[in-house]
């Protein structure tokens, strides 16, 4: 019943736009991506990287077959397998020695972040990113975040056996079977996949690539970030086996918070066995991950991590193949594939400001007033070259204390749009482009400009 009353709707909102039949329905690309994630394959990435011992950035870089000179070459050679359309690279970092007691980085050492990029067709100027960490770490003494005393936990002797299967073998392992499959489809936007290293000493590789990114004037539309997603039975038997946290940091409409509510969506829509949930802090307690950087940066940037993590495995020797589940990862790796496929096929996010001239000095000022009426909701945008096709736009709104947008509009190729008798300040709107394969853009939301702390002179 709750079918046939939203095809009755869609076909009457769609009067004159033929493909609207579509919209919010799966697409039918992005679900075969969807169905072409292997846990075969997963498993096997998830053995070989555990066969290389150690994969400690302090470890050995020569060494054939163990160590993360060999890790990081097998990563290269498994990129530059999938397709020629990849362009594989390291992108790689000569890090000075870190003074500290309990250093990680107690010798200069380098760095290779391995990066294979797909280049989009239509906006290969924008960029959506998918990301895990290859290196990984031992602690000496007990485990577990950081010492009480907020000081860094010693590593252990870096040719300790560190087998790192789920930190972070599990996100590597949806990097590359991301890329394998996503590599034999052509998109609108670039999809770039990297394994970072130094993660484990204090986020280096991500913190080096996020700011030559903002130097560089990257667009990045999106960085979906996986690590530890492959833990389903918590230390204490708790367990959660198609749940996966999403790590977003504040404020309620930063980009990664948007991107989040992307995440939410879409991922359910085409996983719909699997439920997201959305953590509204950058990280886990007292924990880090690379995907931090990018959202400092001012990137929209989430985290993938299991609930249920063990304390006893993690930073240890028996971070191992037999304690992770290939299953899940391959869940986890499916919603990634679905919000990556969607935003890469979908057209740009469009504009909810204009840049205006006040007292001679250019500020950006918001599309959204009162209305000639003074008590509706008046709301315009800008959308530069609208992509061939475009089907139209949709107004999105949610209470200002709602995590999730709550109703939707679709407007069809208007770019303004009157919501008669509706009280500005007790809502929160935002706008997304669809393409007539129903893939939507990111909600652009109607931020009201900060506030400025005002001196009053007193005489
Ligand atoms: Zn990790």
């Amino acid at each position: 019943m709750g079918q046939s009353f939203l095809a009755t709707a869609l076909v009457v909102c769609c009067t004159g736009i033929p493909c609207f039949g579509q919209y919010k329905s799966p697409d039918q690309k992005v679900s075969t991506i969807v169905s072409a994630i292997s846990t075969d394959y997963i498993t096997n990435i998830l053995k070989t990287l555990e066969a290389f011992g150690t994969r400690n950035i302090l470890s050995s870089q020569e060494d054939p077959h163990r160590g993360v000179g060999a890790a990081r070459r097998w990563i290269y050679a498994q990129f530059s397998s999938f397709s020629p359309r990849l362009e594989v690279s390291y992108d790689p970092y000569r890090v000075k020695k870190i003074e500290a007691r309990n250093s990680r980085v107690p010798r200069d050492v380098d760095l290779y972040n391995i990066i294979a990029v797909l280049p989009g067709k239509l906006h290969p100027e924008q960029r959506i990113l998918i990301t895990a960490h290859y290196d990984t770490l031992v602690l000496a003494g007990p485990t577990g975040a950081s010492l009480a005393n907020g000081e860094t936990a010693p590593s252990a002797d870096p040719d300790t056996d560190s087998p790192g299967v789920t930190d972070d073998g599990s996100g590597v392992a949806c990097v590359l079977e991301l890329a394998r499959v996503m590599s034999q489809y052509e998109f609108d936007k670039t999809l770039v996949f990297i394994t970072f290293a130094g993660e484990e000493e204090g986020l280096l590789g991500s913190t080096l690539y996020s700011a030559k990114a903002q130097r560089e004037n990257h667009k990045i539309e999106a960085v979906l970030n996986n690590d530890i997603i492959g833990f389903t039975v918590s230390g204490n038997g708790r367990i959660s086996d198609h749940r996966v946290n999403l790590f977003s940091d504040d404020p309620s409409d930063s980009p990664s918070r948007t991107l989040a509510r992307y995440a939410r969506e879409i991922g359910e829509r085409y996983v719909p066995s699997m439920q997201v949930d959305l953590e509204f802090r950058a990280d886990r307690f007292g924990r880090g991950g690379d995907h931090t950087p990018f959202a400092l940066e001012g990137f929209g940037a989430l985290r993938f991590s299991s609930p249920e993590e063990d304390y006893s495995h993690e930073h240890t020797s028996t971070d191992t193949f037999e304690h992770t589940s290939p299953p899940y990862i391959a869940r986890v790796t499916q919603l990634n594939a679905a919000i990556a496929a969607s935003l890469a096929w979908a057209p740009t996010a469009p504009v909810v400001t204009e840049e205006v001239e006040r007292n001679g000095q250019k500020t950006n000022q918001l599309l959204l007033t009162r209305g000639e009426s003074r008590y509706d909701a008046h709301l315009s945008w800008k959308h530069e070259n609208p992509e061939p096709d475009l089907a139209g736009y949709a107004v999105v709104m949610r209470r200002t204390t709602s995590p999730y947008w709550e109703r939707e509009v679709f407007v069809g190729q208007k770019t303004e749009y009157t919501l008669p008798d509706v009280q500005i300040d007790e809502w929160v709107f935002g706008v997304k482009a669809v393409d007539k394969d129903g893939n939507e853009s990111l909600a652009t939301p109607y931020v009201p400009p900060a506030r400025v702390k005002r001196v009053v002179e007193v005489y």
